[in-house]
């Protein structure tokens, strides 16, 4: 008699999680369960998939977490907190211009989406700002990584029904600067949804909620959207200089063809990375940003 939900919030030791139907269950924790993770702050966090033993019609207890697919989380004072579980994709909003497209900023969150196991989307936004073709190398260069990149007008409503696609059924993170349109993306994916999403960051800034978990918003279509302040800037958080290349799938499968094993492919002779740049193999602008990354600088 135990039903399956996913866990839409977490407030201290309750949580809410939809079963299929779309009902809103109020869910307690099992003690033994808060035991098998000692190092986090809650056990259950938002998009866990969990199963639940009801305890009247609205209410029940949750016995039992899926083994999680991913987790953004971070660390403060020591302690690992799982912010949002099996996230399915990101989509890393830009914008073609105002503020001006940053590429950097793009290679600093495809990165950290690859760390934590989360398919990226690049989606360029103010399209109707530019003419089409000046966007044609920049995509072409995340389309030839293997990323679905969309070019969108949220004012236009240009490519919003295939987004409405990509997101339908999916658990979504929606990440990038400020003033890029993700709100604008979001509400012409489902009217109002902007309102629904950015509430959330608002109660977390204001300090209400001293909770650091994410909240899901279920949307009409099925699926979700995520947000926190936090996942919106989609910080690289503890990540290690020598991790970095790994997550750049052009410039990685040359590393092993550096003269030292410990090349950090910015300063050393013979090395492979670097050649590839200098007879045009690699893109030298992608080639950049991972020195950027590398040394920590601000993108
Ligand atoms: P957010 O901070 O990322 O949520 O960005 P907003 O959705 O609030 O949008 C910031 C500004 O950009 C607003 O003035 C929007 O009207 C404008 N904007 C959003 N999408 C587009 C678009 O596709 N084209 C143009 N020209 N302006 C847009
Ligand atoms: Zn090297």
């Amino acid at each position: 008699e135990m039903i399956a939900g996913r866990v839409l919030s977490v407030h201290g030791l309750l949580s809410h999680v939809q079963i299929p139907s779309g009902e809103i269950i109020r869910c307690a924790t099992r003690r033994v369960l808060k035991n098998l993770s000692t190092d986090q702050r809650h056990v259950v966090a938002a998009g866990d998939i969990v199963y639940y033993r009801p305890n009247g019609t609205s209410e029940g207890l949750i016995e039992r977490i899926e083994p999680r697919a991913n987790t953004l989380s971070r660390t403060s004072k020591g302690r690992q907190h799982v912010i949002v579980a099996n996230v399915d994709q990101v989509l890393i909003v830009a914008s073609a211009a105002e503020p001006s497209l940053k590429p950097n900023l793009i290679d600093r969150m495809i990165v950290e989406a690859e760390r934590t196991g989360i398919r990226p989307v690049v989606c360029i936004n103010k399209v109707d700002l530019v003419e089409p073709s000046d966007l044609q190398p920049i995509a072409g260069v995340y389309g030839q990584l293997g990323y679905d990149v969309l070019l969108l007008s949220a004012k236009e409503n240009w490519g919003i029904s295939r987004l409405r696609k990509l997101v339908a059924g999916k658990q979504t993170v929606v990440a990038g600067q400020s003033g890029v349109g993700k709100s604008s993306i979001l509400n012409a994916i489902e009217n109002g949804l902007a309102l629904r999403v950015g509430r959330v960051s608002e109660e977390n800034q204001k300090g209400r909620h001293t909770t650091t978990t994410a909240k899901l918003i279920p949307l009409a279509a099925g699926g979700y959207v995520v947000d926190t302040p936090g996942i919106r800037s989609f910080e690289l958080w503890d990540i290690i200089p020598a991790e970095v290349i790994g997550y750049y799938r052009d410039l990685r499968p040359y590393v092993c063809l550096c003269r030292y094993p410990d090349c950090t492919h910015l300063h050393e002779t013979d090395c492979a990375v670097k050649d590839a740049v200098a007879d045009g193999r690699l893109d030298v602008r992608r080639y950049e940003s991972y020195c950027y990354l590398f040394e920590g600088d601000a993108v």
